[in-house]
Parts: C-alpha cells; sequence; structure tokens
C-alpha cells in the first residue's frame, strides 16, 4: 500500500511519501534510545510542559491540522476541530497529572518498608489508524513521554500529512530529536522490528488481523503489547428511557465520523415498548440530510475514508439485505464522484447475515427489537467483539445493572460512548487487551519497579 494521501471527497491522489529505507530506519531507533537515554532522567516537571507545549501548540494550529485531517480522511470540518481539542486536552491531562500518576506507591509490608517505583523501559512502537489520526497517536505517546519512555509512530498509510505533522508538533515544542519519531514504514516492516533489544513494547489500535500479527511478533520476542482493535457496541434502550435524548446520542453514536469509529453504537436494540416510537424518530432524523464537501460547515453526510471503504460497507450492506435484512433507510452508495454511502438502518437482521455477526466501518445502524431487558442483554453479549456500549434508562440503577451485565471494557450510561483523557479505553474479548487514557495507561509500558528496605 503506497503511503499517499488521497482525498476520498473526489478520489484525486494529492501527495505521495517513500518508505524509509532500512538504514534509514537504524538511524531513528538509534536516535530515538539516545534520547530515552537522557529523557529517563528528565525531571517530570520538564517533561510536563514539553506536554503542556504541544497542546498548546495544536490549539493555536486547530485550523491547520483539522483541514489536513478532512483533506486525508474525509472527517467533517468542524468533527475534526473537535478531534484536535480533543487530542489537545489527552496531552494537558498526563501534563496536568504527571506528578500524581509517578510518584512513589508505599506497599504495606510486615517489617521494613517497601514501595513501587514507576521507571521507564525504552522505545514503545505504535501502529496506529486513520479514523482519528491525531488523537489515536495522542493517547498512546502523551502517558509515554510523561512516564520517560520514548515513541515512534508507523501512522496508516493514507494519512502521511497528518503523521508528520505530529512529529512536528513535538519538534517545534521543543522536543529533543528521536523522542517522537514518525515512520514512513510499510506494515510487513513492523513484525521485524519487535526484535530490537531497544524497542521495549509494542501497541497496534486497527483491525484484529493486524492485531493479532503484532500481538505474534510482540509475544515470540517477549514484548508487552497493547491491543485496540474493532468493535460492535450495543446502544441498548430499555423501555423506560427518554426517547429523544436516546434517539439524539443515537444518530451521534452511530454516524459521527462516519461511522467510522471502533466504539460507534452499531447494534442498536430497544426493547418491545419503545422500539417502534425510537424507530420512527431515529429514521426521521437522519432523512434528508445534506451531503457534500466536508470543508462546507453546512454538510452532514460528508464521504467515507476511501472508495474501497465505500464499496466495502455497499458489499455488506447488499450481503445482508441477500440473507433477509431490511432496509428502513439508505443502503446505498450515493450517485456522485467520491467515497459516499448513505446513512443507513437496517432491521429484520438474521443471525447469518454479516451485519450480525461483523463490525460494521461505516454509517449502517443495526436495529433489533427485543422482548424484554434479558433478551436485549443476551443479544448485547452475542458478538466476539467487547469494546463498549451504552444502556439507556430513567433508573440509571437498572441501567447499571444491565451494564454490569455486557460483556464490555466500557459502558456508558444514558450516553454515547466517547473518548475522554479521564477514563480508561479499551476492550475485553476480540477487542483487544490493555488500557488507553486516564491514569491505567501510564502503567501499560512502565516497570513497576518494587524497592524494599529491611528495617
Ligand atoms: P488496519 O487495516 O488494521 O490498520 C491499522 C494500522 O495497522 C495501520 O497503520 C496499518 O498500516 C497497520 N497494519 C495493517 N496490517 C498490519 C500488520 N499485518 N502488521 C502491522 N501493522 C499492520 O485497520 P483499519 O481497517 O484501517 O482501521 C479500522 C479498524 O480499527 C476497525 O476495526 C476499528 O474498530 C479499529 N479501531 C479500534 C480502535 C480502538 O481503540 N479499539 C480505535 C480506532 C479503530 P497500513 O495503513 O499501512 O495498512
Amino acid at each position: 500500500m503506497p503511503i499517499q494521501t488521497v482525498n476520498p471527497y473526489n478520489n484525486k491522489a494529492i501527495k505521495t511519501f517513500d518508505t524509509f529505507s532500512d538504514e534509514q530506519v537504524q538511524q531513528k531507533i538509534t536516535a530515538a534510545h539516545k534520547t530515552f537515554t537522557a529523557w529517563r532522567n528528565t525531571p517530570i516537571k520538564e517533561r510536563a510542559a514539553l506536554l503542556a507545549r504541544v497542546a498548546q501548540l495544536m490549539q493555536e494550529r486547530k485550523s491547520e491540522l483539522a483541514a489536513l485531517i478532512t483533506l486525508e480522511m474525509g472527517k467533517l470540518i468542524a468533527q475534526s476541530e473537535s478531534e484536535i481539542d480533543m487530542c489537545a486536552s489527552v496531552y494537558q491531562y498526563y501534563a496536568d497529572h504527571a506528578e500524581a500518576f509517578l510518584e512513589d506507591r508505599p506497599l504495606e509490608v510486615k517489617d521494613g518498608r517497601a514501595f513501587i517505583r514507576y521507571t521507564p523501559t525504552g522505545i514503545i512502537l505504535g501502529v496506529e489508524p486513520w479514523n482519528f489520526p491525531f488523537n489515536q497517536v495522542g493517547r498512546l505517546t502523551a502517558p509515554n513521554i510523561i512516564a520517560g519512555n520514548v515513541i515512534m509512530i508507523k501512522h496508516a498509510s493514507n494519512v502521511p500529512q497528518c503523521a508528520q505533522m505530529i512529529e512536528t508538533l513535538f519538534t517545534d515544542a521543543g522536543a529533543p530529536d528521536g523522542l517522537y519519531t514518525n515512520l514512513f514504514l510499510s506494515s510487513d516492516k513492523i513484525a521485524a522490528l519487535a526484535a530490537d533489544e531497544r524497542i521495549t513494547g509494542l501497541s497496534l489500535t486497527g483491525s484484529e488481523k493486524a492485531g493479532a500479527s503484532l500481538a505474534e511478533a510482540a509475544g515470540k520476542n517477549l514484548k508487552k503489547s497493547v491491543l485496540e482493535l474493532g468493535g460492535s457496541d450495543a446502544f441498548i434502550i430499555l423501555d423506560d428511557a427518554d426517547v429523544d435524548l436516546a434517539v439524539e446520542k443515537a444518530v451521534l453514536g452511530r454516524f459521527n465520523n462516519m461511522g467510522q469509529s471502533c466504539t460507534s453504537s452499531k447494534r442498536i436494540i430497544a426493547v418491545e415498548g419503545i422500539a417502534e416510537e425510537f424507530l420512527a424518530k431515529f429514521t426521521a432524523k437522519i432523512t434528508g440530510l445534506k451531503v457534500g464537501d466536508p470543508m462546507d460547515r453546512e454538510t452532514k453526510i460528508g464521504p467515507m475514508v476511501s472508495e474501497e471503504a465505500a464499496q466495502n460497507i455497499a458489499k455488506q450492506v447488499d450481503d445482508s439485505v441477500k440473507a433477509g435484512a431490511k432496509v428502513v433507510i439508505g443502503g446505498k452508495r450515493i450517485d456522485r464522484e467520491g467515497a459516499f454511502f448513505e446513512f443507513t438502518i437496517l432491521t429484520d437482521i438474521p443471525k447469518d447475515a454479516v451485519a450480525y455477526h461483523a463490525e460494521l466501518f461505516g454509517p449502517v445502524a443495526s436495529f433489533y427489537k427485543v422482548k424484554d431487558v434479558e433478551e436485549a442483554i443476551a443479544l448485547a453479549n452475542d458478538t466476539g467483539f467487547g469494546l463498549g456500549g451504552s444502556v439507556f434508562s430513567k433508573d440509571k440503577a437498572k441501567a447499571v445493572a444491565v451494564a454490569s451485565r455486557i460483556d464490555t471494557g466500557m459502558v456508558f450510561i444514558n450516553q454515547n460512548l466517547a473518548s475522554r483523557p479521564d477514563l480508561p479505553f479499551g476492550g475485553t474479548k476480540r477487542s483487544g487487551y490493555g488500557r488507553e487514557l486516564s491514569p491505567l495507561a501510564v502503567e501499560e509500558f512502565i516497570n513497576k519497579k518494587v524497592i524494599y528496605i529491611p528495617e
């Protein structure tokens, strides 16, 4: 796959980049490791000041950065700006909490004194996806840089200008050479890098196939890995839910970013008493929306990330319909230039349909009407994925009881799932392992060293 910007609004290739030679990669690893030996001893306050400066630069350059996101992967411009705000807040969060997260943790021991001291390990190699090209990178980078590690990123091949821009932000913020390194590499070069002793941890956000390949390479080399993979989140609406609130959040949860989020509300499960009203209002909300240029603030339906992605979702919908699913609205490519696909709702989805068991990474909501709460929970758990989910009910205690029976890493009550700096983000089952964000992310690639001092 060439490293190339292709604008999905018109499918025109804009810019192509060469991959790095093996020699260049070795030089970059050497520089990163040299920086690590100094950065690990840099006072936490200085590390925090650097991240705060990155956050500030992102805010100052928001228009430019957001426009790059929209150019390379088609996100609506207002959503690109929100991504920059979110990502800056992640850097700022770790800058603000660095000292508290990294201070020694005393241990209760029967004699003497003991504590855990957090010490960095080395270079952390991240493999990142295009769907939130700044924020996905920030979520791995901020907690590790604050912990004293250094970062190398192989970004998705279709967002090279965003990839390069993140390195520029670090350079402009005053980071030493090698603290943050962008690697223009094809994905088949990643496994071999896992053998390098200077690389001490590997993290991948993306598909199950890519995750399995990275985890295999990490395992063979006895390296720690973190995987943030796909999801098919259930959005459960109980019969005492606020329907209008559920509709508003379902539209956001399913169609934001053209449905291309790991935690999109992909399966909407409504209990009988409320299902028809919800479906009618949900359908109405996505009817007649303006299709067009993602740079135009009036546009509500922009392109998907690529022509291939639009073709793929079209095939998944066609195959599901052939298996018996019904289309309530949408279901087709939009007849115009670019990677467009209609906002779509499917119902009556049989168990053997693609829409039932696969991740639909595009603007397609699978709607299920169920008899009661037990059936809702059983359906929510009838998937190989275990990333997020939502439960809607005016009775918060009841919603929490349902949430605790859903086999996923995260559940939000009366809200669509969203990424926040102060909440751990990650999954279970085939959605991966490990956590990003919150204090937990700092602990993923750090040595929790025990120091014991006898009396
Ligand atoms: P993808 O094809 O797996 O690509 C993700 C990254 O992995 C890219 O940088 C890609 O490089 C690289 N890659 C691909 N195959 C690889 C291999 N064999 N070894 C090492 N690296 C490899 O994923 P995608 O389809 O673009 O992204 C969408 C998927 O990501 C969805 O399933 C979505 O749910 C998931 N996702 C999960 C989270 C989360 O936090 N859980 C967040 C966002 C997205 P190239 O671009 O060069 O192929």
